[in-house]
C-alpha cells in the first residue's frame, strides 16, 4: 500500500494543512509519498521531505504549475498515478484540495470521499453529512481511493531532521483552460483561522462593516483569529475568506467566541471541534446557546468593549505582579 498526498504550498513554504493530510495518510497504512507541483519550489519540496512518515517527494517544477491551478496540478497527479502503483490519493479538504481532488477522481473514474474525519480501515472512512448532524461510514471500492481529509480531524505530522528522497518528474503541459491573471495577498498579523487556538467570530448582529471592527480589540486581547458567519460575509461586513461553516472554513480552536451569531446548523458545521464555545447574543432563544459552554445574553456593543477592558486590566495586573 502506498499513499500519495498532494501538497499545498506557495513554492517556498508548505501549508500546514499538508502536514495534517500526511497525518491522515499515515493512518491509511503503507508508505506515504508527496507530490509537490509548483515552480522553483525546491524549498517547499525539501520541507515536504522532512515531514515524519514521508518516504518520497515527487517534485514537478514549471511555470504552468506556479500558482497551483487545479487543472494542471490534477493532470500532474494523474500522470504520476498512471506511472506508479498508488492505493490512495488524498489532499486536505481546503479550497485547494476541494478544487484539485474532484478532477483527479474524474480522471481515475473513481468516487471521491470528501471531508474524511476518521480513517476506520484502509478502505473505510467516516465523514460528516447533513451539515455535521450525522456521521456516515463509507467504504471505498475503487482500486485507488480518492479522499479529501478534514485537517482539524487529524494531527499534523511533525517535521523531523531526516530528509526523504526528492525525485524530479517531468512537468505536464499547460492544460490551457485557465490562467492566473493576478494574485492579491492578504497580509495579516493574525493567526490563520483554521489553525488558530482562539477564534472570535462575528455575525449579522454586528450590523455593518464598521460595527464588525468592534471585534478587533477583543481579538487582539485574546491573540485570536477573526472569523465570520455567512450572513456577515454576504452583507459585506467581512471578507469571504473569514467565513466559517458548511460552505466556509472548519475551525477547531480551544476557544471560540461567537458574537451576534444566531447558530444556524450551517454555521455550527464549522465549529463542531471547538473545545469551549462562548456566545454573546441579545436573544436568549438563539440556537447558539444550545451548543455554547458559556453564554452572555446582552447587547454585544456593551459586552465586547467591557470584555476588552477587563482583559486589558487583567493583563496589567499580571504584568505588575
Ligand atoms: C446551503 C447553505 C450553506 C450555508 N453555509 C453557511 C456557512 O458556511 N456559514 C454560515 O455561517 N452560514 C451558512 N449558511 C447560512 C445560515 O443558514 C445562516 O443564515 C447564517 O449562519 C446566519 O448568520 P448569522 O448568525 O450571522 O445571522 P442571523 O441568523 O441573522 O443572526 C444574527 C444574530 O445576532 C443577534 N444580534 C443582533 N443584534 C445584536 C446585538 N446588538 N447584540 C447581540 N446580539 C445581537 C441576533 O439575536 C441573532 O441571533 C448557509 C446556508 C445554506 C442554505
Amino acid at each position: 500500500m502506498t499513499v500519495l498526498v498532494i501538497a499545498e504550498h506557495d513554492n517556498v513554504s508548505l501549508h500546514v494543512a499538508t502536514r495534517h493530510a500526511v497525518g491522515a495518510a499515515r493512518l491509511c497504512g503503507g508508505d506515504v509519498h508527496l507530490l509537490v507541483a509548483g515552480h522553483d519550489c525546491a524549498t517547499a519540496a525539501r520541507t515536504a521531505g522532512r515531514i515524519a512518515g514521508v518516504a518520497k517527494v515527487w517534485l514537478a517544477s514549471a511555470p504552468q504549475l506556479a500558482h497551483g491551478l487545479a487543472e494542471n496540478v490534477a493532470a500532474q497527479a494523474l500522470e504520476l498515478l498512471a506511472q506508479e502503483a498508488y492505493t490512495h490519493v488524498l489532499a486536505a479538504a481546503s479550497t485547494f484540495g476541494k478544487s484539485v481532488m474532484p478532477r483527479i477522481a474524474a480522471g481515475l473514474d473513481a468516487g471521491q470521499i470528501s471531508d474524511v474525519t476518521r480513517v476506520v480501515a484502509p478502505d473505510i472512512f467516516e465523514r460528516p453529512i447533513h451539515a455535521g448532524n450525522a456521521i456516515a461510514t463509507v467504504q471505498a471500492l475503487d482500486a485507488i481511493k480518492v479522499l479529501t481529509v478534514r485537517p482539524t480531524s487529524f494531527n499534523a505530522a511533525p517535521l523531523d531532521d531526516t530528509e526523504a528522497i526528492v525525485q524530479d518528474m517531468t512537468p505536464v503541459d499547460d492544460a490551457g483552460t485557465a490562467r492566473v491573471v493576478a494574485v492579491e495577498r492578504t497580509v495579516s498579523a493574525r493567526a490563520e483561522l483554521t489553525s488558530a487556538r482562539v477564534v472570535v467570530a462575528g455575525g449579522r448582529g454586528l450590523g455593518s462593516g464598521a460595527g464588525f471592527t468592534v471585534l478587533e480589540p477583543l481579538a487582539d486581547a485574546l491573540g485570536a483569529a477573526i472569523g465570520a458567519s455567512r450572513a456577515a460575509v454576504d452583507a459585506g461586513f467581512a471578507s469571504n475568506t473569514l467565513q466559517i461553516g458548511q460552505t466556509g472554513k472548519v475551525v477547531a480552536p480551544a476557544l471560540y467566541v461567537a458574537v451576534g451569531i444566531s447558530g444556524a446548523i450551517q454555521h455550527l458545521a464549522g465549529i463542531g471541534d471547538a473545545k469551549v464555545i462562548v456566545a454573546i447574543n441579545k436573544d436568549a432563544e438563539a440556537p447558539i446557546f444550545g451548543v455554547a459552554d458559556y453564554g452572555i445574553v446582552a447587547d454585544l456593543f456593551d459586552v465586547v468593549p467591557a470584555l476588552v477592558t477587563a482583559l486589558q486590566e487583567d493583563e496589567q495586573k499580571q504584568l505588575a505582579a
